[in-house]
């Protein structure tokens, strides 16, 4: 294996975090010749597999491995591969397809077909020029630039990570991580993948009546008008079938994060009989099995429900030791103008796992991107790239038949005082109409195309 010169087995292990998680187990396996076969230097074959060198053809020019097939993951390949075309790009993501999380809430309530939602890898990989490699990542060992994955090892001149976010449960009061899954499972945020999407449907179309619960993180979560609008949809969709249903949303803020009068006036003007607004509800606990959701002052029954907790940069970074610990959000130990982790510029951290505090959307990802791509083609040839703010562009529902939906623009600027970054050049439109709605259909198709066909 020619990629894996030098490369010891206690390394990879210690990389990829198996040792700390597997090293009773494998030293015990190892003690037993025929459970760990003939293996590399007494390495079991499942783990002997992941030493290998993944499948790939040998790199053309610098390699850039790309960690995460999201809408940051594929608009940083293609513009990579857009600013250098000698760049090597390899997309990694664990998922075979992409569902669009924007314009899910829509879907949800039957307004889009699943087919505007999904999209091909392989066809964004052949349209763009670069590599796509289904497997999922492990860990990395930054000193040697490889990157560990259940396909095996990848080497990079350059790395980006883009791998998302995780729930925090913990901050919610639930800590045992089997409770965790089963409160994942049970009542999924539907913030983070497709199957969550499809049992949350499946409980909207099944749902005869009573209390539907919804929750809004606090923090900096993923999409800060997407809890809102999912309520709005949600309770179109009881009010258009004449349920006696209920949403009580509970939300971990002190006010409507976002897009406030738009979102305050569809609650009372369109479903003031439908939904229940009870802001600075900090949840403490949740008990799955007795559908109760309590703070610190209520316990609140439901029938079902839909929890959406707060949210961390994805695990992987902490794993890989480049998270901040001083972030809320638990992301990523970066440099704020350039995306690269802290004294490494061969590692950048992009999309929803960034330390900066700017919305997060896929709108920003896409335009970081851009931005990202060039300062990395930069630093291939000695050349810095002046900064420009990534931007945001949001649409919701509040409607349905016809959709009818309200928007917001924004750009960013660093604010030298407060040493942070702050809204610039903000556009919203408040009130909700079907050119609205066709303009959030529109936006959508507008990104596929970017990410995956032209
Ligand atoms: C209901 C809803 C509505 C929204 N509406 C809007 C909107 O109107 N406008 C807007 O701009 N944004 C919107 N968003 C937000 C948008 O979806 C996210 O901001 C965007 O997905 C972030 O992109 P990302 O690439 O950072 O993360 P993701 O899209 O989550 O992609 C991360 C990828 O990394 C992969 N991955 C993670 N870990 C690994 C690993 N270990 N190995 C391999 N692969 C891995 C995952 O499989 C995933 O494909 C909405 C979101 C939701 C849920």
């Amino acid at each position: 294996m020619s990629d894996q010169a030098g490369f010891s087995r206690r390394r990879f292990l210690q990389a990829s975090g198996l040792l700390a998680a597997s090293a009773p187990a494998l030293a015990a396996e190892s003690v037993r010749p025929e459970a760990s076969g003939k293996g590399e230097g007494g390495v079991p074959p499942a783990f002997a597999r992941l030493l290998r060198k993944a499948d790939l053809p040998a790199p053309r020019g610098a390699r850039v491995v790309v960690v995460g097939a999201g809408w940051s993951g594929l608009s940083m390949a293609k513009y990579l591969k857009l600013q250098n075309p000698d760049f090597d790009v390899v997309l990694v993501d664990r998922q075979a397809s992409f569902t669009s999380l924007p314009l899910s809430n829509p879907w949800l309530v039957g307004e889009i077909s699943m087919d505007f939602l999904c999209h091909s890898f392989f066809d964004a990989a052949r349209n763009h020029g670069y590599l796509f490699l289904q497997a999922t990542v492990l860990g990395l060992d930054r000193e040697a630039r490889r990157v560990f994955t259940d396909a095996g090892v990848i080497g990079y001149d350059y790395l980006v990570l883009a791998p998302g976010i995780d729930y925090d449960y913990e901050r919610i009061g639930v800590e045992d991580p089997v409770e965790q899954q089963l409160l994942a499972q049970r009542y999924p945020g539907g913030f983070v993948n497709a199957s969550e999407l499809l049992t949350i449907r499946r409980k909207i179309q099944q749902f005869r009546g009573g209390t539907f619960l919804l929750t809004v993180p606090d923090g900096d979560y993923r999409c800060s008008a997407a809890p809102y609008e999912r309520a709005c949809t949600m309770a179109a969709w009881f009010k258009h079938n004449g349920l006696p249903a209920k949403i009580l949303l509970l939300d971990m803020n002190n006010e409507i994060k976002i897009m406030k009068d738009g979102f305050a006036r569809a609650f009372s003007e369109l479903y003031g009989d439908y939904i229940e607004y009870l802001p600075s509800s900090l949840i403490s606990s949740v008990d799955v099995a007795g559908r109760t959701v309590s703070t610190e002052f209520d316990d609140y029954r439901f029938d079902d429900a839909v929890i959406y907790p707060p949210i961390r940069g994805a695990r992987m970074l902490e794993e890989a030791g480049i998270m901040n610990p001083h972030s809320p959000e638990k992301t990523a130990n970066t440099d704020p103008f350039r995306y690269h982790v802290i004294g490494d510029e061969r590692v950048y951290v992009t999309g929803d796992s960034r330390s900066q505090p700017f919305s997060r959307g896929g709108h920003t990802a896409n335009s970081e991107a851009r931005y990202v791509a060039e300062v990395i083609a930069g630093h291939a040839l000695g050349r810095e790239v002046a900064w420009r703010s990534p931007q945001t562009m949001c649409f919701s529902a509040i409607d349905i038949r016809p959709m009818r939906a309200i928007s917001l623009i924004t750009f960013y600027r660093y604010d030298e005082v407060k040493k942070d970054f702050a809204f610039d050049r903000t556009h919203a439109v408040e009130q909700w109409d079907e050119v609205g709605g066709r303009a959030s259909v529109a936006w959508a198709e507008g990104l596929f195309q970017d990410m995956f066909y032209e």
